[in-house]
Parts: structure tokens; sequence; C-alpha cells
């Protein structure tokens, strides 16, 4: 038999993306050891672009544990265009409930965690096969692994956590019995362009067309990301810099002359849309996390923040099962994190079905989503709902007579709330 090193550790992490990471550094925050491990190279993980938007709660988080670049490079939103029938309509996040978004890539995130962990001297490694994980309701849960070397490991946890994204191997040896999955496949996709071009807006322009949803979002001053609505069966090779600008020209057109600043497309892609849950997010001692245990659709830009406010709450649940011996905190977990997991699931569905042309809409469904998005932009109340859920939801167990936001006893990092 291959030899073997065995390591003993409080936390297996399966999954070094955002939530992994997050995850290793509040514990090590916390005085609690974890070891955290990836299939993929930090390389293959800096180069993979995803998600853009972080919720005000997500900045404080990165900053209120010493990760700050936020601050220095990202960009603050006070707010987004919803644009409809050829005219934009800002919704004031400021305004309405005294919160922005703050545009920083998921790739940037996961430099500043994996430069974190590294500068404090954290256990993380890249680039391994074969993980297994095993005896998942023992006292002592276990994570085999070849790292990148070749080399057999075996690490012995209190508790493992699936952070492994939505492909999880995690998920996957839950028990049938021991689970339920929910989910639902919609009938259209994204097709996903990084150009090489001045921004367009300064805020996201979220824009629904009879020819289909476009969504203008930003990165630096001279790349930008932007999203159309296609068919789930749409070939890249089939689209030219041309026939792309020239279909997301069409879809932002109207009577107030907006139009897009072209440039160079450097990358192309076609992002598919799910809802899925699974439940509960624990079996016996593993937990899971993130993607592996949800994935939204990116419309409302939930995902990277709910994997974010997963492991805020697990941080603190196995700091008391850890730190004070009080196994049965975790019991909470599973509900207090899918509280949020489902608002934002309607909220993600919301906003898709409210953007998006279903291939069967019928002129009345036209109509129909023209009158909803009237209604939406009409009404503070309308407003403030998006504005709120958009800029995310306060911890389910703080919203109960706990400080909220911008209240006198719950400390704000950002001055701009
Ligand atoms: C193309 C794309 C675009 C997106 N755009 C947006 C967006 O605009 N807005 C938004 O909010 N969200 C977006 N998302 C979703 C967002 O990126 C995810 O919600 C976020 O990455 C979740 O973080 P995570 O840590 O849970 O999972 P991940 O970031 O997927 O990390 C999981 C990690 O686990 C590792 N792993 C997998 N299997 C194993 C294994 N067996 N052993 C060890 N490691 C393993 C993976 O290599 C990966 O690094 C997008 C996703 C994709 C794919």
């Amino acid at each position: 038999m291959t030899e073997q090193t065995i390591t003993d550790t409080a936390v297996g992490i399966v999954g070094a993306g955002p939530a992994g990471l997050m995850l290793s550094h509040l514990l090590a925050l916390a005085g609690i050891d974890s070891v955290a491990i990836d299939i993929r190279t930090r390389q293959e993980i800096e180069q993979s672009h995803r998600a853009g938007i972080l919720e005000r709660d997500s900045v404080d988080m990165l900053v209120n544990s010493g990760v700050s670049r936020v601050l220095r490079d990202g960009h603050e939103h006070k707010g987004i265009d919803l644009r409809f029938a050829g005219e934009s309509h800002r919704i004031d996040f400021q305004g309405l409930v005294g919160a922005s978004t703050w545009l920083y890539p998921q790739t940037d995130v996961f430099v500043d965690l994996a430069d974190a962990r590294q500068r404090d001297g954290g256990d993380v490694r890249f680039g391994v096969t074969g993980t297994e994980v095993l005896d998942l309701t023992e006292p002592r849960p276990r994570i085999r692994f070849t790292d990148a070397d070749g080399r057999r490991h075996e690490l012995r946890c209190r508790y493992i956590v699936g952070a492994d994204g939505s492909r999880s191997h995690c998920r996957f040896v839950v028990p049938e019995s021991h689970r339920r999955w929910y989910f639902r496949e919609y009938p259209f996709a994204w097709f996903g362009i990084l150009a090489e071009a001045p921004p367009s807006a300064p805020e996201l322009v979220y824009a629904r067309s009879d020819r289909g949803f476009a969504l203008i979002s930003q990165r630096t001053e001279t790349l930008q990301r932007m999203y159309f609505q296609c068919d789930v069966t749409e070939n890249i090779d089939d689209w030219s810099d041309d026939r792309i600008w020239h279909e997301l020209q069409a879809r932002v057109a109207g009577a107030d002359g907006f139009s897009l600043r072209e440039g160079p497309i450097i990358e192309k892609s076609v992002l598919p849309f799910r809802s899925f849950v699974h439940e509960p997010m624990r079996y016996g001692n593993m937990l899971l996390a993130g993607d592996a245990a949800h994935t939204v659709p990116p419309t409302g830009a939930k995902g990277l923040n709910l994997a974010l406010a997963d492991v805020r709450i697990l941080a603190e649940l196995l700091g008391r099962a850890i730190g004070e011996n009080d196994p049965r905190a975790l019991e909470q977990y599973s509900s207090r994190a899918l509280s949020r997991v489902w608002k934002a699931q309607q909220f993600s569905y919301w906003m898709t079905t409210m953007l998006h042309r279903l291939p069967e809409a019928t002129d009345f469904d036209d109509r129909r989503q023209i009158g909803e998005l009237e209604a939406l932009v009409g009404s503070d109340a309308g407003s403030r709902y998006l504005a709120e859920a958009y800029t995310g939801w306060p911890d389910s167990e703080r919203s109960e007579g706990t400080p909220r936001r911008g209240s006198p006893d719950r400390p704000l990092v950002l001055g701009s709330r």
C-alpha cells in the first residue's frame, strides 16, 4: 500500500474558492486550525472570471477581517439602472436603503484571501487530486487526497466543510435518504463577453428588450463585462465581435440615444442558468457551504455573496462548537443559512423572470413585463424591496430584534452606509 501522511486538524475544508478560503481565514482569526484543499492550481483559479458585485456585508466581512484592498481598488455602486422600453430608470440604493454594493471581481477576492492565508501561515493545498471524504457520521471524519507532487495524505478532522462548488463531490456523498434537492433549469443562458473598452455607464445597467435581456457591467477603466440572453445551445463560434456588438447595441437602444462603447472582445462564454438547493446543509460532521449547497441564476448577483454569508455563520458556529466545546451550536447552521438562501433564490428568480424573455412569450407577456417594470420603478415600496435585496439582507439571527443596518450598536466599516 502507498504510504500516506496523516495530519490532524480541527476543520478540513474541501474547496479553496471564496467560501473555503474565507472560512479558513475567519477560523484562523478565531484561533482554530484548518487545512483547505483544492483540485485546481492557484493560477487556474486566478484566471477564472466570475462574479463581480459584493454586497455591503461581504465588503464588511473582508475589511473587518483585515482584507481591505477592496476599499482601494473596488468601486462603490450606489444604485443600478433598470432599462426598458428604451429608457433608463435609476434604482437609488443609497436614497432608498442607505446602502451600496461594490464592484470588485471575484478573482481579486480570491487573490486577497489566498495572500492573507499565505501571509498568516495558513495550510492551503492547491492542485490536489483524488479527493475522498470518509466517516462523515463518525467523531473523526477524514479527507484523503493526493497532493500536487503525487504524495498521498489523510486529514483527520473534527469537522469537514464541503465548499467544493456547484459540481460538489461532498454533496454527492450524502445518502439520498438524508437530503432533498430542489432544482429549476431555465430555458435560456447568458452569452458573456469581456471587452477591452471604456465603461459605457458608471453603474450596472439591467436592460429588458423585445430581443431579450442584456446586462452592462464594468470591470476596470479599460475592461468591461457584458452579457446578453441567448439560447442554451448557442455556439460561441457563430458569434463574431461585430455580430455581438450589433446584438448588444440593439438590446440597449432607445430614444435617449444610449449606446455602448465598443472594443476588442477577449473572452466569450455561454453560462447556463440554474437554481438549486441542497437541504439540509449538514450531514453528520460535514457541513456544506456556498455553491456546493446552492446555486442561483446570476441576475441578482447573489452567488458569491451567499457563499460568503454561509461561511460567516459557519465560522461563528464552528467557533462555538470547537472553541467553546458546544457542538450543539452547529444545529442552527442549516436553518440560519437556508433562510437567506431561499430569500436569494426568490430574488434571483424574480429578477430573472422580470427581465428575460421566455422563448414562448406572447404579446401579452411582453406588455405585462413592461407593466411590472413600470409598477416597480414607479413605486417607492417596490424599488425599496429591490434595493434592500440587492444590497443584501442582514443575517436572519441578527434581524430579530438585534442590531440592524446603520443602527448605533452595529459598528459600520463603510462611511457610505
Ligand atoms: C462563469 C460564471 C460566472 C458567474 N458570474 C456570477 C455573477 O456575475 N455574480 C454572482 O454572484 N455569481 C456568479 N457566479 C457564481 C459565483 O462565482 C459562485 O457563486 C462562487 O464562486 C461560489 O463560491 P464557492 O467558493 O462556493 O465555489 P467555487 O468558487 O466554485 O469554489 C469551489 C472550489 O472547489 C474546488 N473543488 C471542486 N471539486 C473539488 C474536489 N473534489 N476536491 C477539492 N476541491 C474541489 C474548485 O476547484 C473550486 O476552486 C458565476 C459562476 C460562474 C461559473
